[in-house]
């Protein structure tokens, strides 16, 4: 299971098959220890030079409960400087200058800021969604439950990265994400490789009736997306991979790699909001294009 790897020691780029037969060997998320910061790393990604990304986990940071440890949050209560330790230590294990990332106060919506040198901040204002095809800029978001979605197209060289939580899922953030990569960056549906990441999982997600009556208005059926494990009388639970694989596929994505590792299951490796209650932190999601050094 433990294995160390090298951000650098990218397969060779004749590896990559952008083809109808995509290798299903690809299509895993693997736990990964780079440094002190563990890490899920898409295996699919790993084949594309220059491409930088990290899942990280709750491990191998320096806060202590209830954000132990690799809390990347400051809205949760944890110490600003512990935070912003953790987060220096993150970028460094990933090779990924701090100065150089772009996040957004996530507000549950679905708009989808497109970023370049003339408007990268470390911190660009409110969108659940952000674009880029400039080498160089690193999204990076917060998560503790809600899904995160990774974005990469080959092809065009770019990425995107969305927070998808029940109430962006119902605006389709997913569906967003893609059709602004494709109107605004160029690309196309069909090259782009999308990660369902680490998030609530269908065992664990039991939601009130505002998110049934809000999806039976975004979705066309609802067969896969609610089950009751405690009976039909009792409340339903959600299934939020099976949501955003839906609005993926319709946005047109041909490559949907799941993680189907659920936040709420495994507090080992991440913050979940409600497995804990509140009292948590948030893992980040860092993704983006290596700068060329001419
Ligand atoms: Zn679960």
């Amino acid at each position: 299971m433990e294995q160390e790897i090298s951000v650098h020691g990218h397969p060779s780029p004749t590896m990559i098959r952008i083809q109808d037969n995509y290798p299903e060997n690809l299509d895993t998320v693997y736990p990964a220890k780079i440094q002190t910061i563990w890490v899920y790393r898409v295996r699919a990604f790993d084949t594309f030079p220059g491409l930088k990304h990290a899942i990280f986990t709750r491990r191998g940071g320096v806060s202590p409960s209830p954000f132990r440890s690799l809390n990347l949050s400051v809205s949760v209560g944890d110490n600003p400087q512990t935070v912003q330790k953790n987060f220096f230590n993150a970028c460094h294990a990933v090779s990924v200058p701090p100065e150089k990332t772009v996040s957004s106060y996530l507000v549950h919506g679905a708009d989808v800021s497109t970023i370049d040198k003339s408007n990268q901040q470390l911190v660009i204002g409110q969108s659940d969604a952000l674009i880029t095809a400039e080498p160089g800029i690193y999204l990076f978001m917060r998560f503790g439950d809600c899904t995160p979605l990774l974005f990469f197209d080959p092809i065009r060289k770019a990425v995107g990265l969305t927070h998808a939580g029940w109430r962006g899922t119902m605006q389709d953030a997913a569906g967003a994400t893609v059709k602004a990569m494709i109107d605004r960056l160029g690309c196309e549906a069909k090259n782009i490789i999308a990660v369902i990441g680490p998030a609530i999982g269908p065992c664990c997600y039991e939601v009130g009736p505002e998110v049934m009556t809000a999806a039976s208005q975004t979705f066309d059926k609802l067969d896969h997306l609610f089950s009751y494990p405690n009976g039909p009388k009792k409340r339903a639970y959600f299934d939020l991979w099976e949501a955003n694989q839906q609005q993926l596929a319709k946005a047109g994505v041909r490559h949907i790699i799941q993680s189907k590792l659920c936040t709420a299951c495994r507090t080992d490796d991440f913050f979940s909001h409600r497995a804990e209650k509140g009292r948590t932190g948030r893992f980040g999601v860092v993704i983006g294009l290596e700068e060329k050094i001419e």
